[in-house]
């Protein structure tokens, strides 16, 4: 199948002051982009071209000799799944099924985004933090460059993008101060929820 570019699920300025409409013209509109332009091109013609994108990552996963496919496929994959964690005036302290989850799993709300913080702030270089779900527990897990929980038997919930190009425009290399607007005005918490449910 040929892949497309979703739409971005709320405007270009919707996010301002957190994140800028300048900064989703080139995350969205060039990186994201790309990753969907260069995954066509190199499975056109394969036996990959008519498998879904899920497929695609696992299995090309552990194949070297594939790494520009599962590059892209990946980050094609890992881009859809956050502009969904996020939307205008997310953030703060979640709600339903996920709130009593986080205090079962880590003691209290302020436990999770100490952790959550952290593992943003540790990941060294390009990658993704997640909430997963794995053996019906949450965990926080980083992956490096284009690596995703879905090609290792995890479930995701959440992602924050630590790709410098996700908050450099915005924040330059303040990698913390783009990780507390995320927790505090970004996150999706209903889409974490739609995710728990099933
Ligand atoms: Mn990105």
């Amino acid at each position: 199948m040929t892949f497309m570019l979703p739409k971005l699920p709320f405007g270009k300025d919707a996010l301002e002051p957190h994140i800028s409409a300048k900064t989703l013209d080139f995350h969205h509109g060039k990186h994201h982009s790309a990753y969907i332009t260069n995954l066509n091109k190199l499975i056109e013609g394969t036996a990959l071209a008519s498998e879904l994108l899920e497929e695609i990552i696992k299995k090309t996963v552990n194949d070297v000799t594939q790494a520009g496919i599962f590059n892209n496929a990946a980050q094609t994959w890992n881009h859809d799944f956050y502009w969904n964690s996020i939307k205008p005036n997310g953030g703060g302290m979640p709600t339903g099924n996920i709130a009593q989850k986080i205090n079962a799993n880590f003691g209290n709300y302020n436990n999770f985004i100490e952790n959550l913080k952290n593992t943003g702030l540790t990941q060294f270089g390009s990658g993704w933090i997640w909430l997963v779900l794995k053996n019906g527990k949450l965990e926080i897990v980083k992956t490096s460059n284009a690596d995703t929980p879905i090609a290792h038997e995890m479930k995701p919930l959440l992602t924050i993008d630590v790709w410098e190009h996700a908050y450099y425009l915005d924040y330059q290399n303040r990698r913390s101060d783009y990780l507390d607007a995320f927790i505090k005005y970004l996150i999706n918490w209903d889409f974490v929820n739609s995710f728990l449910g099933h």
